[in-house]
């Protein structure tokens, strides 16, 4: 079943278009990449999905309605959320009130301890520094840490943009690991990446966009082996 259904997109910002009539969908249970250079308009596509940037033609259904015109805060409250690029954890705040700032919108204490019990598990390192000021973590446990917060929203869509950036390769593959683990107990994820080998070996699809518009899709694998995203993207 189609999760996410992204049909002709396009954002303007004033005169500069940065995303071209794009189409495509995410299934349930799967692991989707956009993958691009910089500027390809993959932050644009996240932002328009989770309600920060209105689209200037186009339609986006999530789970069966339209989302395009909705408020971003109910849109996470229908179980979509988004991990921003750059991570932006709240500093002077704890780790733990990092990750309680993700549950605001459930007012259910219990389901937020379970939740916050869920997160520790998948992240003994955050569990370990549960009381640090957050701007004090490396950038991968800070990467974590804004996972970690996104999950306490228990989304069903959960958009990663460029976790990977910035980290050091053995915080990178752990970084992917985490997002395997996360499909495997339930939350589909759409991810874009710069880091299209890792990106698509761990994708069930995904999509090359160029400019602003999609110039290629097949599964990961397929996009692994094209000799096209081998040049472009993947250093020949
Ligand atoms: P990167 O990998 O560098 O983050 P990207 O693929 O995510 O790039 P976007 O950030 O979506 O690309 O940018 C697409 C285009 O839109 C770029 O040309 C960018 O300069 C432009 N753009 C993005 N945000 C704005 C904005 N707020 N105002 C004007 N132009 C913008």
């Amino acid at each position: 079943m189609s999760m996410l259904k992204v049909d002709h997109l396009s954002v303007h910002y004033g005169v500069i278009q940065a995303v071209k009539d794009v189409s495509f969908e995410v299934n349930e249970g799967e692991v989707v990449s956009l993958i691009g250079a910089n500027g390809a308009g993959k932050t644009s596509i996240l932002r328009t999905i989770s309600g920060l940037v209105r689209p200037s033609a186009g339609a986006i259904s999530f789970l069966g309605n339209e989302i395009q015109k909705v408020p971003a805060q109910k849109i996470v409250a229908s179980g979509l959320s988004q991990v921003p690029e750059g991570r932006h954890v709240f500093s002077g705040l704890s780790v733990i009130e990092n990750l309680e700032m993700g549950a605001f919108l459930k007012k259910d204490r219990e389901e937020n301890q379970a939740n916050l019990k869920k997160v520790f598990d998948r992240f003994p390192r955050l569990e370990e520094r549960k009381n640090q000021d957050a701007a004090t973590l490396s950038g991968g446990e800070q990467q974590m840490l804004a996972m970690g917060r996104a999950l306490m929203s228990t989304p069903k869509l959960l958009l990663l943009d460029e976790p990977s950036m910035g980290l050091a390769p053995i915080f990178i593959q752990e970084i992917f690991d985490i997002i395997q683990d996360i499909q495997k107990q339930g939350t589909t994820v759409l991810l874009i990446e710069q880091n299209a080998n890792m990106a698509l070996s761990i994708s069930n699809r995904g999509y090359v966009l160029e400019t602003g518009s999609i110039v290629l899709s097949g599964t990961g694998h397929e996009l692994l082996t094209s000799d096209e995203v081998r040049k472009a993207y993947l250093g020949g």
